[in-house]
């Protein structure tokens, strides 16, 4: 069953455990889910604790942004409002700061496609230049959100959309990976990511050519 209080728990449950992996941090990053009926969405709330926000700490928004309930929600709500305003496909939107990828798209490196889950799970990426977060940056990333899976903000962090709250988090964690792999190979003497060749054979066996 998908109902409010199975996606809630989910909700609560993932950015606990987003904060635990250390792709989000204590007072920055937020996730949502959107409810059923696709008018509204959970949202996690504005300055708590990222490791102990519980199911009862989310905040209900509708999808014309009223925020229903005492709770302020998430800084970034203006962003998450406009991925589901304009993706039918996007379930569930995580924004965090991986450190090692954030690092590496100020730096102004790609993060090379380094394994097949990065070839299935990020097929598209966007990077962005730094904008002050909330409506500013809502601005900035709405541009990237119709054509993309992810966008990376510099100095910042990501936008991870996803048909559901695995999905999108699953990105996240993914792309962390990748730049790590990426920036050990480095320091041991040299590392290319996959080639044309391999990521396409990736795809056919995953089916998503
Ligand atoms: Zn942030």
């Amino acid at each position: 069953m998908n109902g409010p209080g199975r996606l809630g728990r989910e909700l609560a449950h993932t950015i606990r455990r987003l904060y635990v992996r250390g792709l989000v941090s204590g007072v920055g990053g937020n996730a949502s889910v959107l409810l059923p009926s696709r008018r509204q969405m959970l949202i996690t709330p504005a300055g708590y604790f990222k490791g102990g926000v519980a199911e009862g700490d989310l905040v209900r928004v509708s999808l014309d942004g009223k925020v229903l309930g005492k709770k302020n929600p998430s800084s970034e709500l203006p962003t998450h409002l406009a991925a589901y305003r304009l993706r039918e496909d996007v379930g569930a939107v995580v924004h965090g700061h991986p450190p090692t990828a954030v690092a590496l798209i100020t730096a102004g490196v790609a993060v090379p496609v380094m394994t097949p889950e990065h070839a299935v799970m990020v097929r598209r990426l966007e990077v962005v230049d730094f904008a002050v977060p909330g409506e500013a940056g809502a601005r900035a990333v709405e541009e990237s959100l119709g054509k993309c899976d992810m966008v990376g903000i510099r100095n910042h962090g990501f936008f991870s959309l996803g048909a559901d709250l695995h999905e999108a988090a699953s990105r996240l964690e993914v792309l962390e990976e990748s730049a790590k792999i990426f920036l050990a190979g480095r320091q041991a003497g040299g590392i290319s990511g996959l080639g044309e060749a391999d990521l396409k054979r990736i795809r056919n066996a995953y089916g998503r050519e």
